[in-house]
This record gives structure tokens, C-alpha cells and sequence, in this order.
């Protein structure tokens, strides 16, 4: 299928629901987008500790990402984009004005981060190792791959596993608020697990220390629905 449809047919699933709502549904269940709505968060604010600690989570939550949404529906006023799933004006959003970009990409970033941890521990599902397989070699070079993505992006950004139009995964990295579903993206697909490594997200606990805010990940790493995003990523 071509890229363009093959994103948006996603695109409209994935905002059709509201947070969680997202990964539990199907192609076969799309409804009509019904309008940006800022997520819950799904966990308390102290239940990743002690990998990420509780303060950092209640301002990453309610202050930058709120901010994000905040920013993004003021610019959005008046306009087609309070009408257009993110994942859709990201096909263009070379188009946009920077605030779009910026808040737009804040917005949807958050909500996928928060998607991408849990504080139960999860146990990776045979057929999404078996795929991390086929593309890395193993899990733990997988690991290796997203780490180094996530220690070495310069300055603010995040690191993401991605779902490649070929159906296979691939590690990235973009700056600022960028991400990959975005047409000024480098690589691009369809992002299915996303960790923050702006300074916000780990310096109150971490201070300089992000190689190992990004070590500590893989504890709180929700692979049921890393595993549902790529399911609906591949249709
Ligand atoms: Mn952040």
C-alpha cells in the first residue's frame, strides 16, 4: 500500500479513541474523529518510581504536555485542524506554521510516551520478539540500537521504534518535537514506541546523567502495547 493512505487509514483509527482506546481497536472499528481531547495519564504519578520519579511525571504531565495540548488548540482556533486527526496534518505539517508543529508534535508525542511505559512489568509477546528479531538480530541489539538513538540526540528530542512502509521496524531519532509521521521527518513510519530525552523529562532525578534515564527505560517499557501499535501499524 502507498505510504500516504497506509498512514492516514492509521491515522484515523488511532484518534478516533480516546487514550488506550487507540491500541485496543482495529482497522474495522474506525469511526469518525471526534476531536483533539487531551488523554489520562492511566497511572499515578509516583508509579514508575523509582525510574522515573513522581515530581518529574506530575510537571512533564501537567505542565508540558497540557502545555503542548493548550498551545497547540489555541493556534489550531477557528481552523480545519480542529477538524484533522495529528496524524494527518503531520503528512503536511511542513505547510504549518511552527507553533502547529511544536505543539501538535507535543501533543502526540506525550500521549504515545505515556502509552509506551507501564508500571507492571510486562513480558515482551513472542511474535513482537520474534519481529524485533527479524529486524535487529536480537533484543538486546535492538536495545543497544534505541539506546545510542536516544543518548546521542543532540540537544532536545526523542528516540522511536518505528513500523517502516515495509512492515519492518527501525530505530530513529528527531529533534525538538518532531516525529516520524511528519513529511520533514528523515526517516519516516509509523512510530509504535517513543522516549523523551528532553532535559525536562529526566534531569530533577537524572541531572546530566541521561545515558542512564534512558538505561532505566527498559523497566517501565509497556510491551502489550508497543505489540498493539505495531498490529495496527501492519493493518
Ligand atoms: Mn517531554
Amino acid at each position: 500500500m502507498e505510504r500516504r493512505s497506509f498512514i492516514t487509514t492509521i491515522g484515523t483509527v488511532a484518534v478516533a479513541s480516546p487514550f488506550l482506546g487507540v491500541i485496543g481497536s482495529c482497522a474495522s472499528e474506525a469511526k469518525a474523529f471526534e476531536g483533539h481531547k487531551f488523554p489520562e495519564l492511566g497511572y499515578a504519578f509516583n508509579a514508575l518510581e523509582p525510574y522515573i520519579d513522581a515530581q518529574t511525571m506530575e510537571l512533564h504531565y501537567t505542565k508540558h504536555h497540557q502545555g503542548y495540548f493548550n498551545n497547540f488548540m489555541k493556534a489550531a482556533e477557528g481552523t480545519e485542524l480542529l477538524e484533522t486527526p495529528l496524524e494527518k496534518i503531520f503528512e503536511t505539517i511542513s505547510k504549518q506554521p511552527d507553533v502547529i508543529r511544536n505543539n501538535g508534535g507535543g501533543f502526540y508525542n506525550h500521549t504515545l510516551f505515556w502509552e509506551s511505559m507501564t508500571p507492571s512489568q510486562v513480558e515482551i509477546p513472542a511474535d513482537l520478539l520474534k519481529a524485533i528479531e527479524t529486524s535487529f538480530g536480537s533484543l538486546d541489539d535492538f536495545k543497544e540500537k534505541f539506546g545510542t538513538a536516544a543518548k546521542t540526540r543532540f540537544g532536545s528530542g526523542w528516540a522511536w521504534l518505528v513500523v517502516g512502509t515495509d512492515g519492518k521496524l527501525f530505530v530513529t531519532s528527531t529533534p525538538n518535537q518532531d516525529n516520524p509521521l511528519m513529511d520533514v521527518a528523515e526517516e519516516k513510519g509509523i512510530p509504535v514506541l517513543g522516549l523523551d530525552v528532553w532535559e525536562h523529562a529526566y534531569y530533577l532525578k537524572y541531572q546530566n546523567r541521561r545515558p542512564e534515564y534512558v538505561d532505566n527505560f527498559w523497566n517501565i517499557v509497556n510491551w502489550d502495547n508497543v505489540k498493539k501499535r505495531v498490529d495496527l501499524a501492519k493493518g
